[in-house]
């Protein structure tokens, strides 16, 4: 893939970055070698306000590092480069790593390069208050040592009483992920959508649930309310939340994005045909 990076010295901004990498060999390794390239870049090594975060690893790095900078997404953008396989986030090869380094020290605006993907805002309420996370893949919520039971409201109507593993709301990034595993749809990241997926509901003569995936719009939302007295674990993205005891969870399209530098073009279909289909087809 040839690299679209026009080559202007003058009039460049000094870009602000900083490098999160997975912590095995190979990716310490580059980024070591990131560093001494962004410094011939004149490249500014600034961990506390980057303009850009480059994630060394596979797609969980980079979910790592979203939610390290969750407080300045507004602020910062990423850029993942994959030691391992092909990655959703993670779209860069190890070889073009000076590339990489090279389009950011002559960059001149950021801005009409950064591409925004929709989020999942979950809020946790309890007795007390109500907690805010914003997931990148997706939040699940699952039954401990029993199954999950709960009622699900869409837009503030019953819509069904759910008993079986767990349910799974997925951004549109996301819906490669987890969301896959449960034959949900792939949505591309230009919708701003949540995806609502059962994890092996129980549906016999007596339980009734949906059975197939919804996607709800912006402006939408979700309500799940577990029976009281289970164990539940909830997990946004790669994180386990402990919340205790809770009445409710919320779900819906989040206001805040989060946003990519596109140096180049790799389209969302171009991507899930190469992780997913590989070279079967020729
Ligand atoms: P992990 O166990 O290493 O992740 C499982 C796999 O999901 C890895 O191959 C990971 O890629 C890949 N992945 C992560 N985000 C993806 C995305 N947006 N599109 C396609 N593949 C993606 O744990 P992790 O690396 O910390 O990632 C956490 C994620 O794992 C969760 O957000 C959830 O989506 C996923 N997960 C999937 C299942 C399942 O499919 N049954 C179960 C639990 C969790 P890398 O190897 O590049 O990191
Ligand atoms: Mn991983």
């Amino acid at each position: 893939m040839g690299i679209v990076c026009a080559r202007i010295d003058k009039g460049a901004i000094r870009v602000k970055y900083e490098v999160i990498n997975r912590g095995d060999q190979v990716s310490a390794e580059l980024a070591t070698k990131f560093h001494q390239l962004a410094a011939d870049e004149q490249l500014i090594h600034d961990p506390v306000e980057p303009d850009i975060v480059v994630s060394i690893g596979g797609d969980g790095t980079l979910l790592n590092a979203f939610h390290q900078y969750i407080d300045r997404i507004d602020h910062t953008a990423f850029v993942g480069i994959h030691t391992g396989h092909l990655g959703f986030y993670a779209d860069w090869k190890p070889e073009e790593l000076s590339d990489l380094v090279r389009c950011m020290g002559r960059e001149t605006s950021l801005e009409d390069k950064i591409v925004k993907y929709p989020l999942a805002h979950v809020q946790i309420t309890n007795e007390q208050d109500t907690q805010s996370f914003l997931a990148l893949n997706e939040c699940t919520l699952r039954g401990f040592e029993s199954t999950l039971v709960a009622q699900l409201r869409v837009n503030d109507e019953d819509f069904e009483m759910f008993r079986g593993d767990g349910i799974c709301i997925s951004t549109p990034s996301g819906s490669t992920a987890y969301n896959k595993s449960l034959n949900g749809a792939l949505i591309h990241p230009s919708l701003e959508t949540i995806q609502i997926a059962e994890i092996a509901s129980i549906n016999n003569r007596v339980y009734r649930t949906l059975g197939s995936s919804m996607v709800l719009p912006r402006h939408h939302h979700c309500d799940i309310y577990p029976r009281a007295g289970r164990n539940i674990v909830l997990t946004v993205d790669h994180l386990n939340v402990d919340i205790g005891n809770f009445r409710s969870i919320r779900c819906q399209v989040a206001e805040r994005k989060v946003r990519f530098v596109r140096f180049r073009p790799f389209p969302f279909w171009n991507r899930v045909k190469e992780a997913f289909i590989g070279d079967l087809l020729e």
